[in-house]
């Protein structure tokens, strides 16, 4: 074992010590960790959860609160001093306007306490009286957990690979010509380093766009404070010579800074200390981007999962103190669908996952798939097309305002209709398109105790918060 691992498993040691001791004599807490790829939904999600939490007359999936249990809800300071805190104030001011609109989405990690007073469950109730049960959500970007495969990978490895992929797709060409004009085994140029950079910032945005969600290094899409500082300044490159002072040398070297001062703080600070962890995918927008856009999401979501299997990566066993029991992964935006194609969208979720699950488990951490929508921003009707009646949802067009009824195709029975293209590198799919529309959030009226409306968010927080309240 190196000796940064030691150090590391020395450190979580007496941190996670702490933490049993706080946790054993004095209020329980539970760290929910809320990931996903930068639009899948994280913060309307954090954000109609808290405030479901609060109000609770629309959870009656959550045993806890349709039992009557919980007797308080209520925003409380978080325990970590130096991360951003989720700004749950305003994102619900967002989408509870007179005109609602959707909250800004997540960019980096952020973290908020919602404190509950629980009573007891059964025997017990009547001996004790309610305690006080931690809720720390912590909010964090899915594409920083692809950065863990880097940590397997040296710079040439990682280069090959990135530039395999990316080689077909969507606005690789600029990136190429700025290669063209470089000579990696020259003397380090800051300018044209740049240049490289920053060309291979724009193809991976180009290619997140465009439906592709493999894209490292995570932090490239969303650098925050870091923009512009060296670490974030290199990338792939052929391979080649890369005599001493070269670019091809620095980038190599800046390639294992990014990995020891950003890949694994994260993974030793955030990501070690979950317990719970809900892993959100835009299923239906990848469906809509296309076959190749699904192969690529599934590619995803098995790199994303890696993860949460400890033992297949050397540092991350090394971290891992306790596990993450359970893991929910949802398709958000069910909304979009009316409820009688649910059962298909979950279907495809879980075939998306089995995969993953089938290679190993996930260390023994509970896992399952569903389809929800945090916020429900459609309502449903049916109609008689060509003698067929059709589920269709309606709400308000985010782009003109304007309120539109809207059926976005058939999902299949069977998610190998549209899997086995996909892996078979189809380019359309065989039987017409999957429309994508994005409503805006529909304007609420809450009567006192409701939270927003949404579909089987309580059985979400069921899932994740059931055996804990
Ligand atoms: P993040 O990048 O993962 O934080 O994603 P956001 O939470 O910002 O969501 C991205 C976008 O997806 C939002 O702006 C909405 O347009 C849409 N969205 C997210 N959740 C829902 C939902 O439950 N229903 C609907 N209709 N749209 C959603």
């Amino acid at each position: 074992m190196v000796i940064g691992a030691i150090a590391d498993r020395l450190g979580r040691g007496i941190e996670d010590a702490t933490h049993l001791v706080s946790e054993t004599f004095f209020e329980p807490v539970i760290r929910l960790g809320v990931t996903g790829l930068s639009r899948a939904g994280k913060t309307v999600f954090i954000t109609s959860l808290v405030a479901n939490l609060m109000d609770r007359g629309r959870m009656p999936g959550l045993e806890a609160a349709s039992a009557g249990r919980i007797e308080a809800a209520f925003l409380r300071p978080q325990p970590d001093d130096t991360i951003p805190r989720f700004d749950f104030e305003s994102h619900r001011a967002a989408l509870l306007s007179p005109e609602p609109h959707w909250p800004e989405g997540t960019r980096q990690v952020s973290e908020l306490r919602l404190s509950l007073r629980v009573r007891p469950r059964g025997l017990i109730a009547g001996l004790s009286g309610a305690r006080t049960l931690h809720l720390d959500i912590v909010d964090y970007p899915g594409e920083w957990l692809l950065d863990l495969a880097l940590l397997e990978q040296d710079f040439t490895t990682w280069s090959r690979q990135a530039l395999t992929r990316a080689e077909d797709r969507p606005g690789f060409s600029d990136y190429r010509a700025a290669l063209a004009a470089a000579d990696p085994a020259a003397k380090l140029d800051e300018t044209r380093a740049n240049a490289l950079a920053q060309a291979w910032s724009g193809y991976l945005a180009g290619a997140r766009d465009a439906g592709f969600s493999d894209c490292t290094p995570g932090r490239f899409l969303l650098p925050g404070e870091l923009e512009g500082s060296p670490v974030l300044t290199f990338a792939p490159l052929p391979e080649g010579a890369s005599p001493r002072g070269s670019l091809a040398r620095e980038f190599a070297r800046r390639y294992e800074a990014y990995k020891s001062r950003i890949v694994k703080p994260f993974f030793r600070d955030h990501f070690a200390r979950i317990d719970r962890q809900i892993v959100l995918v835009d299923a239906l927008g990848a469906i809509h981007a296309g076959p190749r856009a699904l192969a690529d999401l599934r590619h995803t979501m098995a790199g994303i999962l890696t993860a949460f299997r400890p033992g297949t990566n050397n540092f991350l066993t090394s971290l891992m103190g306790k596990r993450v029991e359970r893991i929910l992964f949802a398709a958000t935006k069910a909304d979009h669908l009316h409820h009688s194609q649910h059962p298909q969208l979950t279907a495809i979720m879980e075939a998306l996952l089995r995969e993953a699950r089938d290679r190993a488990d996930f260390a023994g951490a509970k896992t399952a798939a569903m389809a929800i929508a945090a916020i429900r921003a459609t309502t449903e009707e049916t109609r008689e097309v060509d003698g067929r009646s059709l589920g269709l949802v309606r709400g308000r067009l985010l782009d003109d305002g304007r309120a539109a009824a809207f059926h976005p195709g058939d999902l299949p029975d069977d998610p190998q209709v549209l899997i086995s293209p996909a892996e078979a590198g189809a380019e359309a799919w065989l039987d017409g398109d999957f429309g994508a529309m994005r409503f805006a959030p529909a304007p609420l009226a809450l009567r006192p105790g409701e939270g927003p409306p949404h579909i089987r968010l309580d059985a979400a927080a069921e899932f994740l918060l059931g055996g804990r309240l």
